[in-house]
């Protein structure tokens, strides 16, 4: 059965897709917790960065390297950003499809709640 997010990937659930390629896609979360709060996915699911192996490891470079460029591509880079990736529950896991969660637009707090 398809996760949530490889509907998504897939088309079958809308989103406003901002970059997609053969390994991710990237779409705004449903709600956002900062002007701009984007999501950054593997097409094939990893459920959690706790179970992602060596085989994941270009993926997961990828994502990184596809959060940076969503980034300057929807005009957050300069005033800066932050990824995070939460694993389990308390982590504040919700969708067992790993993702990366792009925040920007706003000055951010540190420690996060
Ligand atoms: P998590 O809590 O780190 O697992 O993040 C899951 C995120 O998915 C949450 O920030 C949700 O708001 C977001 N989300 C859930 N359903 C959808 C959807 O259909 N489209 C876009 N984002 C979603």
């Amino acid at each position: 059965m398809k996760t949530l997010f490889q509907k998504i990937y897939d088309g079958e659930i809308p989103a406003d897709i901002i970059h997609r390629d053969e390994l991710c896609c990237a779409f705004p979360d449903i709600s956002p917790q900062a002007p701009t709060h984007i999501l950054i996915t593997p097409r094939h699911p990893i459920p959690r960065i706790g179970g992602a192996t060596s085989d994941d490891s270009a993926t997961l470079g990828h994502l990184l390297l596809v959060a940076a460029e969503v980034a300057r591509k929807v005009g957050i880079e300069e005033s800066g950003y932050r990824l995070v990736i939460n694993n389990g529950p308390h982590g504040g896991e919700t969708v067992p499809h790993l993702h990366v969660h792009l925040l920007g637009g706003r000055q951010l707090t540190w420690p996060p709640g």
